[in-house]
């Protein structure tokens, strides 16, 4: 991967190439952004780019021995640390250090979830950082940057990765998922900005069984033809899939589609144009937002406490019915 290949963020990459440009790189870089958000993809552009002697502007000449050394994933002043277990331990950072203070030619170490790094190993690093030895430089990432030590985030020069835009994530799906437009459409809209998210939606086997299941469950609730007993049943099969959250995401896209198709008429707007919502043709639109609004709060509860799912999904299903029956 080359700077070239990255979407958006024009910012920060500016920032970063300018850097380069002119020699400046911060001996201490902190990189934060929720999980899925690329993090290491440009932390590791930027560590090719630091080692490489040749460079060609900001971009890494993709020729010497530094860069094929770094593309086998060998390079011998590239050091690459993440979590063992939950945490990094004080005993990795000893493992490498002594490397930190080769002099000449530059070191990059790269920390992967910096933020779980233990009060010793964070204490270790501060006294590195506190005198950094010409040429090392210290790429840090992190998804909770209020949980490493405020000593050590001063110290960095702080770049933060933002939600990129659909059509960004779906043309990083195209080039390198390989997928077809309609499903990149579906997943830009769903993976919230992310494309680590993004790629592994392209990834799961299950993602277009699950679209139609959710349709035909959803199509079924709206027609208000559930018994009781297949409602208890249905809420237990749920409760006990592992992928409950994505299903239920798909859910709400599709009254949410129905609702866009029946106020819009504007296929733009639509998350899955492909699919069939005319099972939602005769609901009022009052009906349909009371729909999004009970899975936007079943999720909510999902995603922050840790309730008995199939009680939740057994409510929640009678309520969406009675909803739709009365609507
Ligand atoms: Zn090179």
């Amino acid at each position: 991967m080359l700077w070239a290949h990255l979407h958006e963020q024009e910012q920060m990459r500016l920032a970063l190439q300018a850097d380069l440009l002119a020699g400046t790189v911060s001996h201490a870089v902190l990189i934060t952004g929720p999980s899925g958000s690329g993090k290491r993809t440009w932390g590791k552009i930027l560590a090719h780019a630091l080692l490489c002697p040749d460079r060609r502007g900001a971009e890494p000449c993709l020729e010497c021995s530094s860069c094929r050394l770094f593309a086998s994933g060998n390079h011998p002043h590239f050091f690459y640390l993440e979590p063992k277990g939950q945490t990094i331990k004080i005993e990795q950072i000893r493992e490498i250090r002594g490397k930190f203070f080769f002099e000449g030619d530059p070191r990059v170490c790269l920390i992967h979830q910096a933020d779980r790094m233990t009060a010793e190993a964070c204490s270790s690093l501060l006294k590195i950082l506190e005198e950094p030895p010409e040429g090392l430089y210290f790429i840090l990432l992190a998804e909770q940057p209020h949980q490493l030590y405020s000593t050590i985030v001063s110290r960095c020069r702080r770049y933060s990765l933002q939600p990129l835009s659909p059509a960004a994530i779906a043309s990083i799906l195209e080039q390198r998922a390989g997928i077809d437009r309609a499903k990149a459409s579906i997943i830009s809209r769903m993976s919230k900005g992310l494309p680590g998210v993004a790629l592994e939606m392209a990834e799961d086997p299950g993602f277009e069984s699950r679209i139609r299941e959710a349709s035909r469950l959803g199509a079924r609730l709206s027609a208000g033809d559930l018994r009781p007993r297949e409602i208890l049943e249905q809420a237990l099969v749920l409760s006990e899939r592992e992928d409950l959250m994505p299903f239920l995401e798909m859910l709400f896209l599709y009254y949410r589609d129905g609702l866009v198709q029946k106020l819009c008429h504007n296929e733009a707007l639509l998350v899955n144009p492909s699919q069939d919502v005319s099972a939602l043709e005769k609901l009022e639109p009052h009906a349909l937002v009371a729909a999004l609004e009970l899975l936007h709060a079943t999720l909510k509860e999902f995603k922050s406490t840790n309730v008995n799912r199939r009680l939740a999904m057994e409510g929640l299903l009678i309520q969406l019915q009675r909803r739709f029956r009365y609507a």
